[in-house]
């Protein structure tokens, strides 16, 4: 069920407009709606072409999480909304890290255990890891992360990554495009509040919507072409 109207969903909208106000004034016209639920991924943006509203669903579990490494969360999502629907996770996590917040981005890979890249969608795309992102830092970002590190008591080290990172939403009517772990599925209308997931079918990868088996074979190349 869904949290709302609480101090969770303050803090998670309060960080969204911290970012838009510093770091995203291209998304400033958007409505950011904040909706904590049970999902498969840390987080879902949902958009829409003909509307200013960005619907960020986040996983119960983030709920444990300090402000640092809901702020990287949050500001991977951001990109995915500045850069289109299509736009592949590397892209999006380099986005993140030119626009400035690279720290918070470290932190939250390093915190949810993905301290190596982590290879997605048959090595088509990837999510950048705690390392590489390390090496895009400069020096001041640098000591700001070894702070933060401290401060939160965390040593980089690999976990069992456990849910899916991400899923990105846009709808185009009529028709909806959805990415998850890289790959990408044009389908129809999907409800507002529906959960979506990937499930591997044979050889090929099946997007599950509120439980049905909506699409198979999602198109990678879409992403390699960098299609918009
Ligand atoms: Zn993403």
């Amino acid at each position: 069920m869904a949290l709302t109207g609480n101090k969770y969903l303050d803090r998670i909208t309060n960080v969204a407009k911290r970012l838009v106000n510093h770091a995203y004034l291209e998304l400033s016209k958007y409505k950011i709606n904040a909706v904590i639920k049970c999902t498969s991924a840390f987080a879902l943006v949902r958009w829409s072409r003909h509307e200013t509203n960005i619907r960020l669903t986040l996983d119960k579990q983030v709920l444990k999480w300090h402000d640092a490494q809901l702020t990287g969360l949050i500001a991977h999502e951001l990109s995915h909304v500045a850069l289109g629907a299509k736009s592949s996770e590397e892209s999006v996590d380099r986005d993140v890290i030119e626009r400035g917040l690279g720290v918070y981005l470290a932190i939250e890979r390093v915190m949810s255990g993905r301290h190596e890249d982590q290879m997605i969608a048959r090595g088509v795309d990837r999510y950048l890891g705690y390392r590489t992102i390390r090496n895009h830092l400069d020096e001041r970002e640098l000591e700001q992360l070894e702070k933060l590190l401290v401060h939160l008591r965390v040593y980089p080290q690999s976990k069992t990554v456990a849910l899916e990172h991400d899923a990105v939403i846009y709808d185009c009517d009529p028709e909806t495009y959805l990415t998850i772990n890289g790959h990408i599925f044009t389908v129809g209308l999907i409800p507002p509040d529906a959960s979506v997931h990937l499930i591997q079918r044979n050889n090929e990868i099946c997007l599950v919507v509120n439980k049905n088996i909506k699409s198979c074979s999602s198109n990678t190349n879409q992403i390699r072409n960098g299609l918009q």
